[in-house]
């Protein structure tokens, strides 16, 4: 099921380290091979790691699921309309699971309002104090991020464990390499790969002690190297699934290929049954760069996905106005549809050829492809117009028959 580990400077640490618990830490022994399903399973022979279930409100987290896309408010949870707002945002650009910071009693208050107010999963953040904890899963949350050994206390940790066990609801264990216990960054010289692991697994293991197993865990660095280490030593330990993230990983643009980097490292290695993208930005861009990554490797296959020649010296269109045109007029489409977009003649027929529906320009007009056949010329000025029709009724077809025809997808989001 794993790849074998050609980095060996990443056990070097490890065995000097005390282990959660006090004992050695096992290494979890994975069950014979198995090919977990992506989305197109003949393009693109992705094995998933496999990992034990567990559920956030209505999303499947692990056990083969499809990896599951989530977000995080950046409104005060107290404010109540807003934080309803910018849910309803999420929700609509395809966001599965939305988390919500609970800083302060007040907050707390804002959750169970907002919980009567949406179908959300929604996920409470906590540090440190466990009565938030405790009023989160009153409110009726649907999963706590809360880290078990920084609620100082064993009979907190209890507390907290027998109010999610009550409840039915799961746990993340959350591990920022910048909180790092303060013995983990003096045992490991700092804020390593080896070190998040560590402090996972002894956050893990307070869990397990009280017999609770229905846990993920996360392990987020904001550089992407350290970030992957971690995940891919976690990966051999535990049977958790694995909420994926780059952390502070920057602006629109910065935070989206360092994710798409170190995520996309990781999914293509099976390791990964949830992700966050954390950008310093309006949230629903999170989810919609979450995607763009899944579809990249085909793990998912929501929304239309738009091919585009960079345009040269043979450019007969201007591809980049008309590309972020239809993606912009597209955004709303979920039917998973190609669409291509080429300059010229020269690689255009080809790409629009193999396309739902693709576009090739030519001197002053375009020619029109539709599931692989010419479908003839239209002019440059009716191009948009065009394509923005035949996909909305290709999406609308696929609408129609559950997902069997229209887009190019296996017909699930
Ligand atoms: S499709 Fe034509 S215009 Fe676009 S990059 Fe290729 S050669 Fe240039």
């Amino acid at each position: 099921m794993f790849e074998p580990f050609t980095d060996q400077s990443l056990f070097v640490s490890s065995p000097s380290a005390p282990a959660a618990g006090g004992g050695a830490l096992p290494l979890w022994n994975p069950p014979p091979e198995e090919a977990l399903p992506c989305a197109d399973p003949h393009l693109f022979p992705l094995k998933r790691r496999r990992s034990l279930p567990v559920r956030v409100g209505a999303v499947k987290i692990g056990g083969g699921a499809p990896v599951a896309v989530q977000s995080m408010c950046n409104t005060y949870t107290w404010d109540v309309e807003a934080t309803l707002a910018q849910i309803g945002r999420l929700q609509e650009a395809g966001c599965e699971i939305v988390r919500v910071a609970v800083p302060d009693e007040r907050s707390a208050q804002g959750l169970k309002e907002i919980r009567k107010r949406t179908d959300a999963p929604l996920v409470a953040d906590i540090h440190f104090d466990h009565r938030l904890a405790l009023l989160a899963a009153e409110a009726g949350v649907d999963c706590l991020r809360i880290n078990p050994g920084n609620i100082n206390g064993e009979e907190r940790v209890s507390e907290v464990v027998a109010a999610a066990k009550d409840r039915g609801i799961p746990i993340r264990v959350g591990v920022n390499a910048g909180s790092l216990e303060k013995h983990l960054l003096d045992r490991f010289g700092g804020a390593t790969a080896e070190a998040m692991v560590e402090s996972g697994l002894r956050h893990v293991a307070m869990l397990e002690r009280r017999g609770f197993y229905d846990t993920k865990i996360s392990l987020k660095a904001s550089d992407v190297t350290r970030t992957v280490q971690a995940y891919r030593l976690m990966a051999r330990r535990v049977e958790y699934p694995l909420h994926l993230g780059i952390t502070e990983s920057g602006s629109l643009q910065t935070g989206s290929v360092k994710s798409s980097v170190g995520l996309g490292i990781l999914l293509s290695e099976g390791i990964g049954d949830t992700i966050r993208v954390s950008l310093a930005a309006d949230p629903v861009e999170e989810v919609r760069v979450a995607y763009e990554i899944l579809k990249s490797l085909r793990l998912r296959q929501r929304g239309v996905n738009v091919v585009a020649c960079p345009s040269c010296g043979r450019v007969q269109i201007d591809v980049d106005k008309l590309t972020l045109e239809v993606e912009k007029e597209l955004a709303h489409i979920t039917a998973p549809i190609t669409v291509a977009v080429m300059g010229c003649e020269v690689n255009g027929p080809g790409e629009a050829r193999e396309a739902d529906i693709g576009v090739a320009g030519g001197h002053k007009r375009a020619l029109i492809f539709m599931k692989g056949e010419k479908k003839g010329l239209v002019d440059y000025a009716q191009i948009k117009r065009h394509l923005v029709e035949q996909v909305e009724a290709l999406a609308a077809e696929w609408s129609r028959t559950g997902g069997r025809r229209g887009g190019n997808g296996e017909g699930r989001s």
